[in-house]
């Protein structure tokens, strides 16, 4: 066997990374070795091959396949120096990764092709190690066959680290990834591994089938990481939840592993925040019903919005009683799920990206609806909701302003209310585009304000007309002991007047309540008192009602 294979150096370079494999052919014999690295991870038959063209060849992804060959027979053919390209390749547990591979021929007296070498380089991301925590990345998954041990993985997700970072920066956020991750480790039994998996979610393998031992190393975690002292002293307070998969009995490979326990973890954070909840099937069946909210969407959005409908809930002026406008709610209806609430459907079309799409749907309706009613009952001051996600679109602004002339709209009645003011990450660029659409006229509210840890951040940066103090201070404003609420309320109230704000009170349920808040000077109110959201027909009956009372 030729001497390239048995040098020091083949081996030096062959372990130096898991990321990169090694390999040398003798082009007479055609014989070659691989890096034991990439024997494991493409799951060769092993470090020497004949004829390993052809076998490289079958791991090479078939719509690359072309790319490959070319290259590689350009090389052979001497017509290329190097070879030199990117394509994806199976590895041992059946998944396509991208690599770069790339190398030379060396040539003989005679120019004869003698040696073919060259590195193969993963270049899908993923290395052994994660670079920030020091823990074994995802990657580790792939040598790991669950079908043959015995145990629990968890998945621990931090709940709201968006947040986190967008109140404390990137710095701050990494400072906690890191000691969260050094805790974990510590706690663990010895045996047990701890992977990042992403961001800041983080797997377990807990190589007992003890629940309890495991249920306690959880309630620990929380314990140790609740609040979070800093580096300078400071304290963040952490939550996390967690989902629970036992292996093999609910899982015997990897990817139903992974799909389970993050189902587990989303059904955890969704559901019952800060806890561990291990796999069901009550999970599986909340995921299937995702699945098919998706794809009923999906539907409905291509069948020219049917089984979307806006609701309308009065804004009552609290010095006349009378309905100064309205909120725009969007309602759905599937054919196979009727019974959807917003929070869970709109989160949806949040996480799918179809928000967009569906939003400006919502802002021609309620545009359109503003001016049909106009003739009959005057100018009604018309609010539609907006994610965040929509106002990240380019085309936003242009569109707002497009879809109000078509109509003919006043934008002066038209009220923009930003839903999830706590995840605003650009505040400057939101900033122009408010100031732009406030320049036309168009008023901008922050939505279920006092309850995201930014609102008032928010208020610094953001320029808005009007402030919906949120539900929660105001529905147990009645009931005794809720002085406290009072108080937020009456100061939040006050700050706005004198930052000159507008301001709407969310969540009216109650004649006492709705007594209380009389007095604190709200621009506008809203509430089940005065009328819970309702269809086009009842809330044309409500104004003709209320325009009689006039
Ligand atoms: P939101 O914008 O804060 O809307 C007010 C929610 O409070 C509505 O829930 C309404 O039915 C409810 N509500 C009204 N009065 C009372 C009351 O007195 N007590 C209580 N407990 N609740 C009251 P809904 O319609 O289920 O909407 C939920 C959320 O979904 C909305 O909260 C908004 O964030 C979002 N949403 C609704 N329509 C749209 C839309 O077209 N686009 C976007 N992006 N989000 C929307
Ligand atoms: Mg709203
Ligand atoms: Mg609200």
């Amino acid at each position: 066997m030729s001497d390239i294979f048995n040098n020091e150096l083949f081996e030096a370079f062959a372990s130096a990374s898991d990321n990169v494999f090694i390999y040398v052919c003798d082009m007479k014999s055609d014989i070659s070795r691989w890096s034991k690295a990439a024997v494991d991870y493409f799951g060769l038959a092993g470090e020497y091959l004949e004829n390993a063209a052809n076998i490289w060849g079958q791991h090479v992804h078939p719509d690359d396949l072309k790319v490959y060959t070319e290259d590689i027979q350009g090389v052979f053919s001497g017509a290329k120096k190097y070879h030199d390209c990117q394509y994806r390749a199976r590895n041992a547990s059946g998944r396509y990764v991208w690599v770069e591979c790339k190398g030379s021929v060396i040539r003989d007296e005679e120019g004869n092709p003698i040696i073919f070498a060259g590195l193969m380089t993963r270049i899908d991301g993923q290395s052994k190690y994660d670079s920030l925590t020091g823990l074994l990345t995802t990657q580790e998954l792939h040598y790991f066959d669950f079908a043959s041990q015995f145990g629990i993985a968890l998945l621990i997700g931090m709940d709201g680290f968006r947040k986190i970072i967008s109140n404390y920066g990137y710095n701050i956020g990494d400072e906690i990834l890191i000691k969260f991750s050094r805790e974990i480790s510590d706690l663990c039994k010895p045996g047990w591994k701890v992977l990042r998996f992403s961001g800041d979610e983080f797997l377990v393998l807990a190589f007992s089938s003890n629940l309890q031992e495991v249920t306690d190393f959880y309630r620990e975690i929380c314990q140790q990481t609740d609040i979070m002292k800093l580096e300078g002293g400071r304290k963040v307070g952490i939550s996390i939840s967690a989902g629970g998969v036992l292996f093999p009995q609910d899982a015997d490979v990897r990817e139903v592993l992974i799909n389970k326990l993050e189902h587990s973890l989303e059904y955890a954070k969704n559901n019952q925040r800060g806890s561990m909840v291990f796999f069901s099937e009550e999970i599986a069946k909340r995921h299937e019903r995702g699945l098919i909210l998706r794809e009923d969407l999906k539907q409905c959005i291509k069948n020219d919005f049917k089984g979307f409908e806006l609701f309308f809930q009065p804004f009552i002026d609290p010095n006349t009683g009378t309905i100064a406008g309205c909120e725009s709610l969007l309602r759905w209806k599937g054919e196979r799920i009727k019974d959807s609430y917003p929070m869970e459907f709109i989160k949806v079309l949040e996480d799918y990206g179809d928000i967009h799409e569906v939003g400006f749907w919502v802002m021609e309706q309620a545009i359109k609806q503003q001016v049909e009613w106009r003739d009959t009952y005057g100018e009604l001051q018309f609010s539609f909701n907006v994610s965040y996600q929509q106002f990240l679109d380019d085309t936003f602004e242009e569109k707002v302003i497009s879809c109000a002339k078509k109509y003919g709209v006043n934008p002066n009645y038209i009220i923009i209310e930003l839903t999830e003011s706590c995840q605003v990450e650009a505040p400057r660029e939101l900033a122009v585009m408010f100031n732009n659409l406030r320049k036309q006229g168009f008023k901008i509210a922050l939505d279920d304000f006092g309850t995201a840890y930014a609102s008032m951040e928010m208020l610094k940066w953001l320029p808005v007309d009007y402030i919906k103090v949120e539900h929660s201070f105001i529905r147990e404003l009645a009931q005794p002991g809720h002085d406290v609420d009072y108080v937020i309320v009456d100061s939040l109230l006050n700050m706005c007047r004198r930052l000159g704000y507008n301001s709407i009170i969310e969540g009216v349920e109650n004649g006492k309540v709705a007594d209380i808040v009389g007095e604190l000077n709200a621009t506008l109110l809203q509430g089940y008192h005065y009328s819970h959201p309702i269809c086009r027909e009842d809330f044309e009956k409500l104004l003709d009602e209320d325009r009689k009372r006039l």
